[in-house]
């Protein structure tokens, strides 16, 4: 049986890792996760029939989590998706802390490599279980989403970090040991208490890179939870997370022109949301009539979709005025910023999911070079990533972070509702630049009324 499941193991990695290359690109994306799935149910099936398992609780297992899994994805409306990612990188964590704990229950006479990999599974796990959890009450704003610092923060977290190592090295030494389960709860607590205070003080731009950091060490622990396990699909399956989750961290670090120390230890997060700049200049609103006009001369258009596009779903009616506009001889392009909204490739799900062609997309360091020959540019419910300040005003908490540059572009439009500011809190001089026209309301309800001009002109 052995040879079997050890086959059924190398079939699900293979699907695991073609999954991965699948979801690299938007056409093919579902095909990848269905993929990836299926690989995942042959682990289980294959797990599940190798005996050795009571298959009443595995059973349980299952239909317990797939009805959660079934209902959030069913139930999670797409706005609140980045908590729910958030929440799901914690339950991972929970899950090898549990797998991690109760191994070691059932065979304390363990040796120092299972040891090794229990103490590391449980450390990492509990890491991304608490700070998951801070994550999520940020995202989801049922907490401030401005960093919070406890009093001599790196202090405090470098003696809790130790302490945690301390504790984690006194149980491989000894796992056997009288007080062996003591000092395991004392670790699994403090690195609860790492995790909660490396994500506490940060806030603002850099959460996208914690989140996609939280991902990986839920990855890297489900891999340490498959060496306790000597499960090999759960090794591959949580490197796979771990090391995809680790990429995403530095590709999102290098969007927001941040080293990941700089994030985890000082700087950015910390800084006051209000920089010391007087904006000048005035708000100019603009009616949907008003833009129409302007729309209707323009030839090359840029639409910069952010969090509100999310908020007001507006991105099936986008689509049809990017269509119209073309109708009416312009080109379009959207420039997507790999931090626009509030997860990871956010802005590309909501986009094909209104079946925008991918070649339309374009990312920041292709469209900035050729703003000054865009004629209308229109940011729709985002903020933060068109923000002039992190280019020109050094006292920013978002100075150095790359934007697109829709303060170049002839004309720009900004669709929101109101003068508050995006995710960071920090007010943005654009809206007061004097090519800027505001067009204040919900992003769905204006790009409407701008299709319902078009449509009327075009006699549609
Ligand atoms: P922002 O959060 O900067 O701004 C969103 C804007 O949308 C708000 O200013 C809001 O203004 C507007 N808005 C909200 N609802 C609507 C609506 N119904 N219609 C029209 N507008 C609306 O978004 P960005 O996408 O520009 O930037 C993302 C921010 O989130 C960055 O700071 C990023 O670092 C952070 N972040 C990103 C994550 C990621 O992985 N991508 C994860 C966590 C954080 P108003 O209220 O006036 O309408």
């Amino acid at each position: 049986m052995a040879g079997g499941l050890d086959l059924a193991y190398i079939a699900a990695a293979v699907a695991f890792i073609l999954g991965l290359k699948l979801l690299g690109r938007a056409d093919t994306a579902r095909r990848g996760n269905a993929l990836s799935a299926l690989g995942m149910l042959v682990a289980v099936v294959a797990t599940l029939l190798a005996g050795g398992i009571d298959p009443l609780w595995v059973a349980v297992g299952l239909g317990v989590g797939a009805t959660i899994g079934i209902l959030a994805a069913r139930l999670v409306k797409m706005t609140a998706m980045p908590e729910m990612v958030a929440l799901f990188n914690g339950s991972g964590g929970l899950a090898s802390m549990g797998v991690a704990a109760a191994e070691w229950i059932q065979r304390p006479e363990t040796g120092v490599g299972t040891a090794a990999a229990i103490a590391a599974a449980l450390v990492v796990g509990a890491v991304a279980a608490s700070g998951s959890l801070i994550a999520w009450g940020k995202l989801s704003e049922t907490m401030p989403g401005r960093p919070v610092r406890v009093p001599g923060q790196q202090v405090v977290i470098s003696a809790v970090a130790l302490a945690t190592l301390a504790g984690a090295a006194w149980f491989v030494v000894a796992p056997d040991g009288g007080a062996a389960g003591a000092v395991l709860l004392a670790t699994a607590v403090a690195a609860l208490v790492v995790g909660l205070l490396l994500v506490l003080p940060i806030g603002g731009a850099d959460m996208p890179i914690v989140v996609s950091l939280l991902n990986a060490y839920s990855g890297l622990a489900a891999s340490m939870a498959g060496f306790v396990l000597g499960n090999s699909a759960l090794v591959v399956a949580g490197s796979l997370v771990g090391a995809s989750g680790f990429i995403l961290t530095n590709i999102m670090s290098k969007a927001m022109n941040r080293s990941l120390t700089n994030v985890l230890f000082g700087g950015f997060g910390g800084a006051p949301a209000a920089s010391t700049a007087e904006i000048e200049g005035e708000v100019k609103p603009i009616t949907p009539e008003d833009a129409y006009y302007i729309l209707e001369a323009a030839s090359n258009v840029v639409v910069v979709p952010g969090y509100g596009m999310a908020v007001a779903q507006a991105q099936h009616v986008v689509r049809e005025l990017a269509e119209l506009l073309e109708k009416n001889g312009a080109e379009v392009r959207y420039a997507i910023h790999p931090v626009a909204g509030r997860m990871p490739g956010h802005m590309n799900v909501l986009l094909a999911e209104a079946n925008v062609p991918y070649e339309q997309l374009v990312e920041p360091g292709d469209v900035n070079p050729t703003m000054d020959t865009v004629d209308v540019a229109i940011v729709i419910g985002a903020n933060d990533v068109v923000n002039p300040a992190a280019r020109e005003d050094p006292s920013s908490p978002l100075y150095g972070m790359p934007i697109i540059n829709v303060d170049e572009a002839r004309t720009t439009f900004v669709l929101k509702r109101s003068m508050n500011p995006g995710f960071s809190g920090v007010q943005n001089p654009l809206f007061f630049k004097p090519n800027t026209r505001m067009l204040f309301g919900d992003g769905k309800a204006m790009v409407g009324e701008l299709v319902s001009e078009f449509k009327e002109t075009l006699g549609e």
